[in-house]
């Protein structure tokens, strides 16, 4: 089979693990199959790049030493965790080393302009893959496996320039990732590829959006017609509920290409919502397994899942950090276009509205943001508030969306009421409910505390703990 295998960060983040992976891979190789590596970087490292890049704001010289600092012991621990054969070790550091040194004047620069564009940080983003694909190719060649490690530019994948969400110009990619990857396959090399990043028309790069490394994985298996497409994480495959949240949630073995996409909608963080795109029409198949307990087969999803996990209600979502703002103003009243306005104006600050409700008299707009976009909302909004348009503007901060997600809902009757009567029974007050077109999901807004006890007592009420 010819296999594209993504590792999430949560799966390298250790020599320990990586020398897993890498025999993994061995396994799956020496069985005869053709197989890809994409990589995230290790877990923490792009949160902690956004993070560097705020101290470049404030003109923080000493963090950028402790930030380059901490991550080459980050690397160097892993490096000398995982690589036995002292010249492999030696290439691995330096490589290493190369990147860090570049990635510290990159810093260094941008501080004392005190200004981090969207392109520079698009750049300063890729060092996380960057730094850790050549560990990960001199673990396999200490293992007696030749790879080969490449960016998302080399490797060739083209984007347009929207940096921090750009998106692939996919038949240009198709030509040039195939003319890369096939005389690699046919030298019987793995290609260990850095997820998330690529590059526009003028070589500069760009990142895909977070979680990306996903999305690398299904552009790449599309552009090679792969076989399937296989996502290494550290929990054994999408669940009924997060597990964080209910003890006994259930891994569902297959999900439709279609339930998959409203899961990563709202914000089931294994995967980036547009990772399926590139999949869809080939009917690539995936599969979300656990790299650590490979007897478990995971979730497969697929254009048809089989009539038996053909399910009502498959999964329970919550979305926290999530804030409620609700809009009013008589002026909005009859006002064409005043829901445009708002939502263009937020649209204009890269603002994305979670869910939308409007009152039936127009005079009064609710929605839903993420907590950490809930600044320039507000910001936004108060600017608009000088149009006249809107005379108040109320916050609060702390809800919770809760989304029922299965593709079995649509066109069925009662599915609210039995969601409602449950959440009541438990004297939980709901705040706002949308229901998607499509009718694959419903999602409320509750109180942040009483998120959990929402999401358990759904669980319960459609029994989701006997789902396979
Ligand atoms: P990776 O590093 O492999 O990309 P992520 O951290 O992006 O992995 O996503 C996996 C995590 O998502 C799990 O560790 C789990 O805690 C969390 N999670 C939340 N909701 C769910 C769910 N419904 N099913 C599976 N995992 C979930
Ligand atoms: N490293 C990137 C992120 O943290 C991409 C990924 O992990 O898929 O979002
Ligand atoms: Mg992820």
């Amino acid at each position: 089979m010819r296999l594209v295998m993504k590792f999430g960060g949560t799966a390298v983040d250790s020599g320990k693990k990586i020398v897993h992976i890498t025999n993994l891979i061995k396994s799956y190789h020496n069985k005869g199959n053709e197989i890809i590596g994409v990589f995230s970087a290790v877990t923490g490292i792009t949160d902690e790049i956004l993070n560097i890049s705020r101290y470049i704001l404030k003109k923080d010289k000493n963090k950028i030493k402790e930030f380059i600092n901490n991550t080459r012991s980050i690397h160097v621990d892993i490096i000398n965790e995982c690589i036995k054969n002292n010249t492999h070790k030696a290439k691995a550091l330096q490589v290493v080393e190369i990147l860090l040194k570049e990635m510290e004047s990159i810093l260094n620069g941008l501080v004392l302009l005190a200004e981090v564009t969207e392109k520079a940080l698009d750049h300063l983003l890729s060092f996380g893959e960057r730094l850790l694909t050549p560990i990960i190719s001199y673990s396999l060649l200490d293992k007696g496996i030749d790879s080969v490690y490449l960016t998302g530019q080399e490797v060739g994948i083209l984007t347009d320039s929207k940096y921090g969400q750009a998106r692939p110009l996919i038949d240009t990619t198709k030509i040039r990732v195939k003319h890369n990857i096939d005389p690699l396959l046919k030298e019987k090399k793995i290609p260990v590829i850095t997820g998330f990043i690529g590059a526009d028309q003028n070589g500069n790069t760009t990142t895909l959006g977070r979680s990306g490394s996903d999305y690398t994985a299904t552009i790449i298996a599309a552009c090679i017609d792969a076989d399937e497409v296989w996502l290494w994480t550290d929990v054994n495959g999408l669940m009924t509920a997060d597990p964080n949240i209910v003890k006994q949630a259930k891994v569902l073995r297959e999900v439709s290409f279609a339930e998959a996409i409203e899961l990563s909608l709202f914000g089931a963080k294994y995967m980036h919502p547009r990772a399926l795109e590139p999949v869809m029409d080939s009917k690539i198949p995936i599969r979300i397994r656990n790299a650590f307990n490979i007897s478990n087969h995971g979730t497969l999803i697929s254009k048809l899942p089989s009539k038996s996990s053909q399910r009502i209600v498959k999964s329970i979502i919550a979305i926290r950090n999530t804030a409620l703002i609700d809009v009013s103003g008589g002026a909005m009243v009859g006002a064409p276009g005043t829901a445009a306005k708002i939502f263009d104006a937020l649209a204009r600050k890269s603002v994305n509205i979670m869910m939308i409700s409007q009152s039936p008299s127009e005079s009064s707009i609710s929605m839903v943001v993420k907590k950490d976009d809930l600044d320039t909302a507000i910001t936004t909004l108060d600017l608009t508030l000088v149009d006249n348009l809107i005379k108040n503007v109320k916050v609060n901060e702390d809800v919770a969306v809760i989304a029922v997600v299965g593709s079995g809902m649509r066109g069925i009757k009662g599915i609210a009421a039995k969601v409602f009567t449950s959440i009541s029974e438990k004297k939980i007050n709901v705040i706002m409910i949308t229901q998607g077109s499509s009718e694959l999901n419903l999602a409320f807004v509750v109180n942040n505390s009483d998120c959990e006890k929402a999401v358990r007592s759904l669980h319960e009420t459609f029994m989701l703990t006997k789902i396979n």
